[in-house]
This record gives C-alpha cells, structure tokens and sequence, in this order.
C-alpha cells in the first residue's frame, strides 16, 4: 500500500478493497478531518508514517512500532523467506532427529519481526531473541503476546553475547541477524526516516561493519557444526563481508533484494 492508503485504511477502518469499492462511503466529516489533519502534520515533520499509525506490516503480520524501535523494512522479508527455505534443507539433513525443535538465536530483535514470523511460519522453534535495548524488548514482547508466540520466544537484554546466558556452552543451528549496518556518517542522509529511528539500530561504525566483525569472531562459538549464520547487509557490503567471513566460515551465498542489491548472505559455520 502507498502511503495515502495507509493513511486512510486507517481513518476509515476498512481493508484497502474496501477503500476502492465502497470510494462514495468515504466521506470525510469532522473526526475524520482531524485525524488526517494530525496525520499529515506529523508526518510534515518528518516522523515515519509507521510511528504515527503505531503499526506497520512484516509478512502478513501486524506488528506495533513505536519511536525508539527500528521499524521492519521490506528488506528483511527477504532475510525471514531465505531462512524458511533453508530450514527445510536443515531438517532434512538432521537425520533421526525429526523431534528436536530448531533453535535459533536472533540477535538485534528490534521490533521482534524476524523473530515472531520464523515463530509464525516454522514449527517446532525455540528461540532467543536479544536486544541491547529494553524498549525494543518490551515491544517485541507485546508484539510475540498479540502472535501467540511467547512460548516458543526468549527474550533477553543483551549486547550480543554479554549476557551471562552465553557463559553456558549453548549451541544454536540458526542464528540470524539484522545488525546496525548504517555508516555512521550516512544516517539519515540518504533516507530522512531513519533520522527519527534509533541510532542504536543503525550505527554501524565508521564503514557500517563493526557488526560483522564481531560476529565472525564470537557466532561461531554459538553455533552447531554445520550451522547456519544468516544476516542481512546493507547496499556494497556484500565483497566486505566476504572478505570479513574468510576464515572458520564458508559463504554459502547471496540473497538479492527487489533492487538487486545483495541484501541477504548466508554463511555455513565449521
Ligand atoms: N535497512 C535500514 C536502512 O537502510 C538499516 C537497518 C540496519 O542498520 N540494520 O535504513
């Protein structure tokens, strides 16, 4: 939906088909007005349309957003799908283990979409999900509640591995991640939203990687032989990653975005 759609499926409380065949019920009246009045004020200022509505959609799913929180882009669809295809290989291979549910560690669960769609859409999970931030936690939280997830999701405040949860030798056959990916120096230059999310959420450091780096560095040890590391890049990281992966692990390939960017890589640990 374009953003005027979104706008007025929700003033309106109706489905966007309903917007286009019932076009001579929508009829703006005082309360109405107002609410778009409001709407497009804030959205004037520069806030994300999706922090206004307080909702956004992540594979069929609606999620609450709010300030603080980063807000799941389309992109990361892609990361969620590629998984989901790659699960059904993994099982597969896991002879004689059929009952063994999945685990999966995601790290930097923001909202919690990547988390509660693989929830969704995968039987037999246990996850954990983390984020250095307890607001994120909190709305992730809400968010597995309105799912019907809780039970298969985790969730703990942690910068990657800090948490005394990693001093006990879990190992993990997935674990996934949309790290802070943004060079410091281009956030919010290229996209104004992104100037009102999170910084948390999207620094990357001086070239966007050091989220990487620390992955190829301490995953592995979380990892099963024969894991999977799925993350999501940003736009010309995909030779640096690479370059970043090039020892312990071994690149399993590239996942495209709508763009053609090379938005989702995956990465065979051991
Ligand atoms: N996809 C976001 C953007 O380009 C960045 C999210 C991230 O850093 N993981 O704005």
């Amino acid at each position: 939906m374009n953003e005027l759609e979104l706008i007025l499926t929700d003033i309106f409380k109706c489905s966007r088909t309903n917007l286009y065949l019932n076009a001579s019920s929508v009829v703006f009246k005082k309360r109405e007005f107002k609410s778009f009045d409001r709407i497009l004020r804030n959205r004037g200022r520069g806030i994300p349309l999706q922090y206004i509505l307080g909702y956004t959609e992540f594979m069929g799913l609606g999620l609450k957003v709010k300030k603080g929180v980063l807000i799941p882009r389309p992109e990361t669809e892609i990361l969620v799908e590629t998984i989901i295809e790659k699960t059904k290989n993994l099982r597969l291979s896991a002879k004689g283990e059929k009952t063994k549910n999945l685990t999966i560690l995601d790290i930097g669960t923001g909202s919690g979409c990547i988390a509660i769609a693989l929830a969704k859409f995968l039987e037999r999970v246990d996850i954990i999900a983390t984020d250095i931030s307890k607001e994120a936690l909190d709305l992730a939280r809400e968010n597995a509640q309105s799912h019907n997830v809780v039970e298969n999701i985790n969730f703990l405040q942690s910068d990657f591995f800090i948490h005394h949860f990693f001093k006990t030798k879990i190992k993990f056959d997935i674990i996934v991640s949309n790290p802070p990916y943004v060079p410091t120096f281009e956030i919010g230059i290229f996209d104004n939203t992104t100037a009102k999310e999170p910084k948390v959420a999207l620094n990357g450091g001086i070239d966007g990687l050091d989220f990487y780096r620390r992955l190829s560095k301490y995953a592995g040890k979380f990892l099963r032989k024969g894991g999977l590391l799925f993350l999501e890049l940003g736009y010309g990281q995909a030779e640096k990653v690479k370059e970043i992966f090039s020892q312990g692990w071994t690149i399993e390939g590239f996942k495209k975005d709508y763009q053609g960017i090379e938005r989702v890589c995956i990465i065979n640990y051991g």
